[in-house]
């Protein structure tokens, strides 16, 4: 069902692509800048910029509630931009789709409204060594309150979960599993699709952290079966402060709302109050309205740029890199997992990340270093951080190869 061309696989024209994001032709300390720090948050592309500017310049309004032919224009794209994202996770029904502000506030929602009513003393959460704060710390807080327990499904030497280790886990006291698709320190891509089944004859629930897959992966709620899926219009060219979460309808109808305010209300009495269907009950006051009008253009960049054509260039990419990497003996990688998405962390015996960082940006060269806000997969490698180099659709081999030449000069200078 989603757009033009999607199965097919073409070489990106790099030339015509680049061009789509003004941000990328600049200099940054007096080199041309390369942007590596994509899992962080991705750059924009013109049309999305045009589709922010365009709400406020020519209708921005508030939604839902106006009768006004502005209030129905930012309505109506408002909802487009629900039905796109449902079309690009493939979920069943528009209704499933809730507007958040992030990953983020889809698993803290997920949290606080599915957990507080349904967790009790004893029950067990399941993650995984490798997941993002955002994924560890809404689930420890309910689990602190509920006298639930947080179970841990180790990370191999090189990135990976083994499934042998998830069953011995799992078990009926297990109510959800919550793992990232992939892993953004180390570009992992977990086996989302077993997890779930085998949580599913358990019993238990499954939340998927979405926001590293969104950007790379084609993905499809239905046939992974997964419960919640959350993701962040940030990492995937959009705009900051949006993000989908997907949930179940049965699922959703039976939580209670998360925020309680507009929008997310039936009827109000100062005795009682009802509240709104799905979405709108977990959408509480005015949403970002003119992101949410800019994310259609993002997914509508990403689809017609085709999933599986950016799959591939990023592949070439992170192949590259790891290829170009034996050339530095003392580099050492993180994340050698046999699937994994462009994202590439390494270090420089007797380097220290933060120098190598500083170091690459004073050459334009922009990379994320530190912990990655993973910081118990980090105490698992016995290490502080790494350095990230995470690939987009607009990075190129030959930029690799700039980081690569410059990280060779740094190693020389530091080692004389
Ligand atoms: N999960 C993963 C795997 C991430 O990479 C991030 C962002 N770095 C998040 C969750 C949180 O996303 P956000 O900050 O957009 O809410």
């Amino acid at each position: 069902m989603n757009s033009v061309g999607e199965n097919i696989i073409r070489k990106l024209d790099m030339r015509q692509l680049r061009s789509e994001f003004p941000i990328l032709h600049q200099t940054v300390n007096g080199r041309q800048l390369v942007y590596f720090d994509n899992a962080a948050t991705t750059q924009k592309p013109q049309r999305v910029l045009d589709a922010l500017e365009s709400y406020y310049r020519e209708y921005n309004s508030n939604i839902h509630r106006g009768l006004h032919t502005l209030a129905e224009k930012a309505t109506s794209t408002f909802e487009l931009s629900r039905k796109k994202a449902a079309e690009f996770i493939n979920a069943p029904e528009i209704e499933e789709v809730i507007f958040t502000k992030g990953t983020t506030e889809g698993i803290n929602l997920v949290a606080q409204t599915y957990g507080r009513k349904n967790f009790k003393k004893g029950d067990e959460i399941i993650i995984t060594g490798m997941e993002h704060h955002s994924n560890i710390v809404p689930w420890q807080m309910i689990a602190e309150e509920k006298g639930a327990v947080l179970k841990i499904i180790p990370v191999s030497g090189r990135g990976e979960i083994d499934i042998e280790d998830f069953k011995k886990l799992i078990s009926d006291k297990t109510r959800i599993v919550s793992l990232a698709f992939a892993s953004n320190a180390l570009g992992t891509v977990n086996p989302v699709k077993e997890v779930i089944e085998i949580a599913h004859s358990a019993g238990a629930l499954v939340m998927i952290d979405g926001a590293q897959a969104a950007p790379h992966l084609s993905i499809d709620v239905q046939d992974l079966d997964c419960d919640f899926f959350a993701f962040s219009a940030h990492k995937m060219y959009g705009p900051t402060g949006v993000g989908v979460l997907y949930g179940k309808r049965v699922l959703l109808e039976n939580m209670p709302p998360y925020q309680g305010g507009g929008e997310m209300i039936r009827q109000v009495t100062f005795k009682k109050t009802t509240y709104n269907d799905i979405p709108y009950k977990f959408e509480a006051g005015t949403p970002n309205i003119g992101d949410v009008i800019a994310f259609d253009e993002s997914i509508d960049f990403i689809l017609e740029h085709g999933r599986n054509s950016i799959a591939a260039h990023e592949e070439e990419l992170i192949q590259f890199a790891h290829e170009k990497s034996k050339e530095i003996e003392d580099l050492v990688i993180y994340g050698e997992a046999a699937h994994k998405v462009s994202v590439f962390s390494f270090l420089i015996n007797g380097v220290h990340p933060l120098d190598l960082g500083t170091m690459l940006d004073a050459q334009g060269i922009a990379v994320r270093t530190g912990h990655h806000c993973a910081q118990p997969l980090m105490d698992a490698f016995k290490i502080d951080g790494t350095v990230r180099a995470s690939f987009g659709v607009y990075n190129t081999r030959e930029e690799i190869q700039i980081m690569f030449d410059a990280i060779r000069e740094i190693i020389k200078k530091l080692k004389k």
